[in-house]
Order: structure tokens, then C-alpha cells, then sequence
């Protein structure tokens, strides 16, 4: 638990991501950071890392970056990055918040488990440091709305860093695929869930030889029974806001295990 409101204008702010450092929407929240703040701080990765999950570099060095004051890359994961800059970089003074993002795309329902986007979230979290994650939802073949997290973003950080949230905890925070102006609210939503599987999910095709080869892939639907999801939020073209909890232990099992165990 960290004690609110962080006063943002004397924090220390580390942002990541990973869609890598040239992103254009890391440069969008480094961007907005700096207008909150002078002390920002920006660690990524050298190259895209997307659906790299919390994924942790342990059989092989890691090389940091120093490109500029305040910006460095890491040959790694997200996950490296924010664990190289709140114990290595920044271990001086420790950032008061971690933000990561924009990411291109959303992270929703189950595509959190997945998330580069959301692990380095998660890592400042397992670190103590509050952090939230940001994603821009867009259509495929069509220009990224930008504009939309730009304009939202700094409210959007003022208004989570004035409450307190829990230890273990991280926000995670989707931006619908609608202009800025166009935006229906926000809402405090909790993680979807999307129908996996079916013949769409894998694509099974031969190579010029003849020998098969598998993409995942697909388009995922959503399930439409559930209320009050990320998912129905950007849906209907609202800010989605999740609170995670990193503690995965499921406790409506436990009794019955016990006694299956004892
Ligand atoms: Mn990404």
C-alpha cells in the first residue's frame, strides 16, 4: 500500500513498454509523463517484445543502453527492463510510479496473461513501486487512435495516483478505439473473458515441401453473456480501468482440496 495521493509533480516516473524504445506510444506517454512531471525516466526494450509475457532473462547477459539522459534500452524483455531500472539504473532513488505503454493494441480478457504490456506492470508491482499499464485498442488496417490515450492519459494518471490501491496490486487501462471526443466515460470493469479455440484459432497449411506448419492466430469473439468486462467496456467505446491482483492463489478451491488431500 503506498500512501496517496503520489504528488506527481515531485515523483520520479519510470516508463516502459513492449513494443520497443522507438514506439510511438512510448514517446506519447513519455510525452504526457513529462507535462506531469520533470523527473521521467525511460527504460525498453532495443526491439518489439510483444506477447512476451513476464518473461525474465536468466540464461543469457543483458546489455543496457545508455541512448541520452533519462533513456536507455535493454536487450531483453519488459520484464528486464523495470527490473534492470528500479534495482540497477534508478537504485539511487527509486521511481514512486511505473508506466508502461501505450501499447498498440488492447490488452483484454485473457490477452493480460499474454501481455509484455502488462509484465512490466506487474514486475514494478512485484518491486513495490505502483504501476499501471496502458493500451490503445485499434483496428487492424486502419491508423492507430493516438490522439485518444494522448488526451485521456493525463487525467487518467492524476485521477489513479490520487487513491490508494493495495500491495500486489496493478491497473490496467484500455483505451477504446474511438476519437477522443467520442469517448462514452470511463469504467471500472473487471477482465473478460473471449471464446478460445474452434477452427479459427490455429491455421494448419503446408510449406512448398509439403510439410506442415501451424499459426495461431484467429479472430476471438466475446462472450456476450458477461456484464461489466474490459471487454463490453471498450465495446461500447469507454475508457476500461482494471485493478489486477498479482496474488493468483484461487481460495474457492482450497476447502475442497484440502479435504480431496487430507
Ligand atoms: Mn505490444
Amino acid at each position: 500500500m503506498f500512501d496517496p495521493p503520489i504528488d506527481l509533480a515531485k515523483a520520479r516516473i519510470l516508463i516502459s513498454n513492449d513494443d520497443g524504445i522507438d514506439a510511438p506510444g512510448l514517446k506519447i506517454l513519455e510525452k504526457v509523463a513529462r507535462g506531469l512531471c520533470d523527473d521521467v525516466w525511460v527504460v525498453a526494450p532495443d526491439a518489439e517484445q510483444s506477447a512476451s509475457s513476464h518473461s525474465l532473462t536468466l540464461r543469457s547477459p543483458l546489455r543496457i543502453n545508455k541512448l541520452s539522459d533519462h533513456h536507455y534500452s535493454v536487450d531483453g524483455t519488459p520484464t528486464d527492463c523495470v527490473l534492470l531500472a528500479i534495482t540497477h539504473i534508478l537504485k539511487d532513488r527509486p521511481p514512486d510510479l511505473v508506466l508502461s505503454g501505450v501499447n498498440r493494441g488492447g490488452n483484454l480478457g485473457e490477452d493480460i496473461t499474454y501481455s509484455g504490456t502488462v509484465a512490466a506492470a506487474m514486475e514494478g508491482t512485484l518491486l513495490n513501486v505502483p504501476s499501471i499499464a496502458f493500451s490503445q485498442i485499434y483496428t487492424p488496417d486502419q491508423p492507430v487512435k493516438w490522439a485518444t490515450a494522448e488526451h485521456h492519459l493525463p487525467d487518467m494518471i492524476r485521477r489513479l495516483t490520487s487513491v490508494a490501491w493495495a500491495k500486489h496490486v496493478l491497473i490496467n487501462v484500455n483505451f477504446p478505439d474511438r476519437l477522443a471526443a467520442e469517448i462514452e466515460g470511463v469504467r471500472v470493469t473487471r477482465q473478460g473473458r473471449r471464446k478460445i479455440g474452434g477452427q479459427n484459432m490455429l491455421h494448419v497449411r503446408k510449406d512448398p515441401r509439403g510439410v506442415p506448419y501451424y499459426w495461431i492466430g484467429g479472430v476471438r469473439h466475446r462472450d456476450h453473456e458477461e456484464t461489466g468486462s474490459d471487454l463490453e467496456a471498450s465495446a461500447e467505446g469507454a475508457i476500461s480501468v482494471t485493478p489486477l491482483y498479482l496474488d493468483l492463489t484461487y481460495d474457492g478451491l482450497m476447502p475442497s482440496l484440502r479435504k480431496a488431500l487430507s
